[in-house]
């Protein structure tokens, strides 16, 4: 531990290099240089819903979402998953010290999720009464150390002054890695992996957050277990989603009628 005190001190007294290119050297509000930045895929409104592909023009429920069953009223993110953000998005979870990821991945993912607030503030999008992270597996949870979509979740609720309930839901079971199973697997090995820890009535809507969104399998299972608890609306936010067009999912029963407000 020691040693690792050691190299996490080393690593505040260095300068930082850009996370991306590693040459051109960043600074702790900026972790990526200018040109990296450039290159970032930022989602546009034109390229729709990130879990569903429909580009919406009123604001309110994603009409893709509400009719593949969707328990989730609409989605937001930041960036396309692509080759550039998929080199270090995923290294957020990645324990590389006793005191969690990386420093300079830590200060990238804190950046995203100030400009995915930053940008939600800008489209006035529905203000939430409760902001909740995707919740993982006890047993994950001990081997990682730390959840990367509750610290997402934080920084997100810190920008815009939001309540923050970080363990509001509780994973049931401990599904096997998402990224072996194909997308229909995915939503079965899913189906009620997730409950909410007491009634969630007095909230009108909530933000579900996760880190990406690839089938949107996770947030359609967490957004359900929002439901049954009494939450009005969910809305579901990530920093980057896989841009695939998602085919429709099927025989997914609602728990609730979507407002359309
Ligand atoms: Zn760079
Ligand atoms: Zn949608």
């Amino acid at each position: 531990v020691f040693d690792e005190f050691v190299s996490r001190f080393g690593d505040l007294l260095a300068p930082l290099a850009c996370i991306q290119c590693r040459n051109v050297p960043a600074t702790p509000d900026m972790p990526l240089c200018r040109s990296c930045i450039e290159r970032l895929a930022w989602w546009r409104r034109v390229d729709g819903c990130p879990r569903c592909g429909a580009v919406q023009a009123e604001p309110g429920a994603c009409p893709g979402c509400y009719s593949s069953g969707s328990a989730l009223h609409r989605c937001h993110t930041l960036l396309h998953y692509d080759d550039i953000s998929r080199d270090w998005i995923p290294r957020f979870k990645q324990r590389s010290s006793a005191f969690g990821p990386a420093l300079d991945c830590r200060i990238a993912i804190e950046f995203l999720a100030d400009e995915l607030a930053r940008r939600l503030a800008m489209r006035r999008a529905a203000a939430p009464d409760l902001i909740i992270p995707i919740a993982l597996h006890p047993r994950r949870l001990r081997q990682r150390g730390f959840n990367q979509s509750a610290a997402i979740a934080q920084r997100i609720a810190k920008c815009l002054g939001l309540r923050l309930a970080p363990d509001a839901l509780v994973r049931r079971r401990h599904t096997p890695p998402q990224a072996t199973l194909g997308m229909d697997e995915r939503r079965s090995n899913l189906r009620g992996a997730f409950r909410a820890r007491r009634r969630l009535d007095a909230f009108e809507r909530v933000w579900l957050v996760d880190d990406v969104l690839t089938t949107g399998a996770t947030l359609d299972s967490a957004a359900e277990a929002c439901l049954a608890a009494g939450v009005g609306e969910v809305h579901g936010l990530t920093l980057a989603a896989t841009t695939t067009r998602r085919p429709e999912s099927r025989g997914h029963e609602r728990s609730r009628e979507v407002k359309t407000s």
